[in-house]
């Protein structure tokens, strides 16, 4: 959500006559776009917000911005921490960038503006083959670990009407694939429901559909039924389960159990074939027991993830569990981290090794990140391959034999058209 708003930003300054700087040097303009999801992001900011202190003594003229989660939580107390700070906005607010950062300096915009969703922001995107598009922003929810409520705000939907403007208007420029954003896109509610949504996307021709993220409780079956469905919806769905332990589940204020996440599992497996799932777990949450972090790696083993991301639980305040008692010490939340990852390494080698002998449709992207002769690409469900290059430009569909797999990825050869 981060980079599309940064996207959004750049956007908006270059219809101002901004352009990309080449390094923070050479720049008149510098804006941290932050995240506070976790405390390490947080330190990461503020540890290169530093270095910038240095280059506004050398020159005045240079305007700093804070921008996102980071600027909406620390409000106008970041000035008196970091003094050369000109501008703070936060992400509710990002659409007014232009207006802020012509304005005078040490100007705050933290509102709860829900103008946002009714805004239409021409992005300047990273890729041309694949687009963020944004359907809601902020969330209801108040996951007790989770800051987000309190900096992006309440749920607001954007029209469908715009939404679906902007993916016609991505299809007409050779957009291949479009990633439907929101904290919660199963409660995104305009004229339309979610589902009603992406069928009338699919029906714009896109290739490709997918959408970040599903929160458990919301997922419907007319959601799942819209998946198996449309043709250009992919098989993939990133279903956040945090824990497999009922007691921490009803601490994070989830509003499900294991019982009832499993109950989803089941129903997306048994109607659409070849799904793959994935999910972020959160280890080390306040008052886990070693029982309870026995019974997320129990749900690990009998859900069989295609991969997932999981952190250690970090207190961020404002929520409800920085209240808690947080007795487990960083070392025992490390070592749970490890084992999560070390079974959950071997579940998605296994997976992927399953894959080994089948032909599998990838969008191409580009170069590979770690080999620059072979080219990286993804199949519906979101595995990255890798091929040989030749011949194959970057938006391209091709079939590939897939020869071999490994933790993160796979790898093969391109069949003839
Ligand atoms: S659903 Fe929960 S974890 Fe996700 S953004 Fe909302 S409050 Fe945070």
């Amino acid at each position: 959500m981060n980079v599309h708003d940064s996207e959004k930003m750049l956007g908006i300054l270059h219809g101002q006559g901004y352009a990309r700087a080449e390094s923070p040097e050479g720049a008149d303009l510098i804006i941290f776009n932050t995240c506070a999801i976790r405390e390490k992001a947080e330190q990461k900011f503020y540890s290169q917000l530093g270095r910038t202190k240095m280059l506004k003594r050398r020159r005045n003229e240079v305007k700093i911005a804070v921008a996102g989660c980071v600027a909406q939580e620390t409000k106008e107390r970041l000035f008196g921490r970091a003094p050369y700070v000109d501008f703070i906005v936060g992400p509710q607010n990002i659409h007014l960038i232009a207006e802020t950062i012509g304005g005078e300096r040490r100007t705050a915009l933290l509102d709860d503006n829900r103008e946002l969703a009714s805004t239409e922001v021409a992005a300047r995107r990273g890729s041309e083959i694949k687009a963020w598009v944004s359907i809601m922003f902020g969330c209801n929810n108040f996951c007790s670990y989770c800051i987000v409520p309190l900096t992006r705000g309440r749920e607001v939907s954007r029209p469908s009407s715009a939404i679906i403007a902007e993916i016609r208007s991505l299809s007409e420029k050779g957009y291949k694939e479009v990633t439907l954003l929101g904290q919660n896109v199963n409660s995104y509610c305009s004229d339309i429901t979610f589902p009603q949504l992406l069928r009338r996307i699919d029906a714009l021709g896109i290739e490709r559909i997918r959408f970040v993220t599903s929160h458990p409780r919301d997922l419907s079956d007319e959601l799942i039924r819209a998946v198996a469905e449309l043709p250009h919806v992919c098989e993939h769905i990133h279903l956040p389960i945090q824990s497999g332990s009922r007691e921490i589940l009803s601490r994070m204020n989830r509003g499900y159990t294991y019982e009832e996440y499993m109950v989803k599992i089941e129903k997306i497996r048994s109607e659409v074939p070849h799904v793959s799932i994935t999910a972020d777990v959160i280890a080390g949450f306040p008052g886990e027991t070693s029982r309870d972090h026995e019974e997320t790696l129990r749900a690990l083993r009998a859900i069989g993830y295609d991969g997932i991301f999981a952190f250690k639980y970090s207190p961020r305040k404002g929520t409800k569990a920085a209240e808690m008692d947080d007795r487990i010490s960083d070392e025992e939340k490390s070592l749970r981290l490890g084992e999560i990852l070390k079974l959950q390494e071997e579940i998605t080698l296994r997976k992927n090794r399953a894959l080994e002998g089948t032909v599998q449709e990838i969008l191409v992207e580009g170069p590979s990140d770690t080999d620059g002769t072979l080219l990286m690409g993804r199949t519906r469900t979101n595995k990255i391959v890798t091929v040989a290059g030749d011949g194959y430009v970057q938006g391209s569909f091709v079939q590939v034999f897939i020869e071999q797999a490994r933790h993160h990825s796979l790898s093969g050869k391109p069949l003839p058209c």
